[in-house]
């Protein structure tokens, strides 16, 4: 193939690529550390490492080398066999989760379908019959699938592919009385992320998450929660739930598990895994493959090993108290929400002015919501890359405000 210009490459995919995304007009080539380049070299400072995926930063060798042997041994055998980095990676998943059983799938959306599946088993097994009902969260976001979108507190994503899988109804984030209302003889799992990730980067409450554990204890209710994007170190603990001292029943976790090869899991707790999914009930063909656990067996092994959370947890601290002053600076900017190096913006008005202008002069950014912008950068930000981005980022308001 010929080589392209930017603008001609991004002609082309206008061309070929179904138009399911408004994209940034940039074609991204290469990444080294925290930094990515497009073709024509220019170099961006990256704060969105992904979607909270890039969580190691670009180009780690120990990260790399582990994917190149792997290719040279086999990167499928399906799960009819076992495969030596599967099992790795489930010990490693189960001992840094606290978690008892795993299953790997391939992406975010397909981890809570399978989340769906255990509850609504766990239910069957229980009562015999199959019409449980699931209390999921307004602004919530687990996926795109059909089970995962009916989940979707967000009408918008929703509205031209009803009806979603049924028995589903959606309570408050943090608003527990709002959970208690919803909550009948047929309700088996409730569903929320720990910290809301699209819908406005808002942690739980204390009182919140663990009114939801209570609420579960009493009436046998699986508590799932979905850490997709807030597990894996990003809150400054290896899972966000750690830090209120509750545990769920399920848990979901995807984007940094595999820093950027598709693997996601659904996990659950002994008791769980023996009252649900059994042999026949749930499977996938490239899920669990030795590739993508050969990533996800080695993300874990750093992960620990070098108190990557610890680390996020102090950049993240300093992230904070900079975009606090940045919001005294700009009256547009209306809230400063998030944990650890998962922070947001709330505008006044639509961000995606100051995401294009910011993507100029060379900051990439990404949005939460029309009005958010949202910080989700690797774990392995400096706090001068901090500085760079909040310099890079004043200067972009500066101009659209
Ligand atoms: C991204 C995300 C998903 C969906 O993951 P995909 O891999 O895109 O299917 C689900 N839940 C949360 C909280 C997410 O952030």
């Amino acid at each position: 193939m010929t080589e392209l210009t930017m603008q001609e490459y991004i002609d082309q995919a206008e061309k070929d690529l179904l138009h399911t995304y408004n994209r940034y007009q940039i074609v991204l080539d290469k990444g080294e550390g925290v930094h990515l380049y497009d073709i024509e070299g220019k170099e961006y400072l990256d704060f969105v490492a992904g979607i909270s995926v890039f969580a190691l930063g670009y180009g780690n060798k120990e990260y790399n080398d582990a994917l190149k042997n792997q290719i040279d041994k086999v990167i499928h055998t399906s799960n009819y066999y076992y495969n030596v980095p599967a099992i790795e990676a489930a010990r490693a998943l189960k001992k840094y989760s606290g978690m008892d059983r795993v299953f790997f799938t391939n992406s975010g959306a397909e981890a809570i379908e399978g989340a769906i599946k255990t509850a609504r088993k766990y239910g069957y097994t229980r009562d015999g019959h199959t019409d449980h009902e699931i209390i999921a969260m307004n602004h919530s976001f687990h996926g795109r699938t059909m089970g995962a979108l009916s989940v979707t507190g967000n009408p918008h994503y929703r509205e031209a592919f009803e009806p979603g899988i049924g028995n589903i109804k959606f309570a408050d984030y943090n608003d527990l009385e709002s959970v208690k209302k919803l909550v009948n003889d047929k309700t088996i799992a409730i569903i929320l992320e720990t910290v809301q990730g699209e819908g406005g980067l808002t942690p739980a409450s204390e009182e919140f998450l663990k009114g939801i554990r209570e609420i579960c204890d009493e009436k046998d209710i699986l508590m799932i929660l979905d850490e997709i994007q807030c597990g894996m170190g990003r809150t400054g603990y290896p899972f966000a739930f750690m830090k209120y001292g509750v545990k769920p029943d399920v848990l979901t976790v995807a984007k940094a598990l595999g820093c950027g090869v598709p693997i996601g899991a659904f996990t659950m707790t002994e008791k769980v895994g023996q009252a649900s999914l059994v042999a026949g009930d749930h499977g996938t063909t490239y899920g669990g493959n030795p590739l993508c656990c050969a990533a996800a067996a080695k993300v874990l092994e750093i992960m620990e090993r070098d108190d990557i959370p610890s680390k996020a947890r102090e950049t993240g601290e300093y992230l904070w108290a900079k975009l606090d002053e940045v919001m005294n600076e700009f009256d547009a900017i209306k809230e400063h929400r998030g944990s650890g190096l998962m922070q947001g913006l709330l505008f006044d008005r639509p961000v995606s002015a100051i995401i294009n202008s910011a993507l100029k002069k060379g900051l990439i950014l990404i949005n939460a919501g029309a009005d958010i912008i949202r910080f989700v950068p690797p774990l392995v930000i400096e706090k001068s890359d901090v500085d760079t981005m909040i310099g890079i980022l004043k200067e972009a308001i500066s101009e659209n405000v």
